[in-house]
């Protein structure tokens, strides 16, 4: 890419694919994912402090204080993984920023992004997406009772892991996580105006991943 995309974030809804997304972007391009949810699930899991203030606003669909957010990102992208050997940062970022006082600190640390994948998906699809939706707790990889059912029932079609309805996709939780997406995170599909690559979440899976590869190679084409 002659705009080189070190850093890339990923933007959309509860359920509008980011996940999926990523796997695809990360075996292209040779990026660290850093999904924040999955930090944090994995923090809830291993009972440290950090999940414990977690849980507590996750499981409503609420969303974790800015500070806290700020600190896990700010200490995770410190390491090698997340950095070039020149100590360059390169990573892709799911589920961060949500906020604008979250983008704020992104780029006062010296690590905004080169490119904003932005999925477009309606709220009634993204509630039916995630009623339905069954998650790996091991490896991430999402199912759906209807759309995607696994190949063994309950069982991850990836590692065999048993799969999860995740208490945060539960209706109420689920209208309050749409809710918050509009209003905290919409504004920020404005502020990366310049740097979006804006997709139709609402595609098959397959459509989706190559529109996203497609959006990056036409970036790359006129290195804008
Ligand atoms: P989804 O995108 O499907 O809502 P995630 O797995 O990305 O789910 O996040 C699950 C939950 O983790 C969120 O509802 C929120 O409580 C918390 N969370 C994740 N990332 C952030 C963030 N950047 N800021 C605040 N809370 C977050
Ligand atoms: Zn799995």
């Amino acid at each position: 890419m002659s705009r080189n995309a070190n850093r890339i974030i990923l933007l959309g809804g509860p359920g509008a694919g980011k996940g999926t997304v990523a796997m695809t972007l990360v075996d292209r391009f040779a990026l660290q994912h850093l999904s924040t949810g999955d930090m944090l699930r994995a923090a809830v899991a291993a009972g440290t402090e950090l999940g414990k203030t977690a849980n507590g606003f996750m499981s409503h669909g609420a969303l974790v204080p800015d500070d806290v957010m700020v600190g896990l990102i700010q200490e995770r992208v410190q390491q090698a993984d997340c950095r070039l050997a020149d100590g360059t940062p390169r990573f892709l970022l799911d589920g961060f920023p949500r906020t604008m006082p979250q983008a704020d600190a992104l780029d006062r640390h010296g690590l905004g992004p080169d490119v904003v994948v932005y999925l477009v998906v309606k709220d009634e699809i993204l509630v039916r997406r995630l009623t339905g939706r069954r998650s790996c707790p091991k490896c991430g990889n999402p199912h759906h009772v209807e759309f995607a059912p696994p190949l063994h029932e309950g069982l991850c079609d990836r590692c065999g892991t048993a799969l999860v309805h995740r208490v945060d996709d539960q209706e109420a939780a689920i209208r309050k996580r749409i809710d918050l997406f509009h209003s905290q995170t919409d504004p920020l599909v404005q502020r990366y105006a310049p740097l979006l690559v804006t997709i139709d979440g609402e595609q098959s899976q397959e459509r989706v991943a190559r529109s996203v590869i497609e959006g990056l190679r036409a970036l790359e084409a006129t290195g804008s």
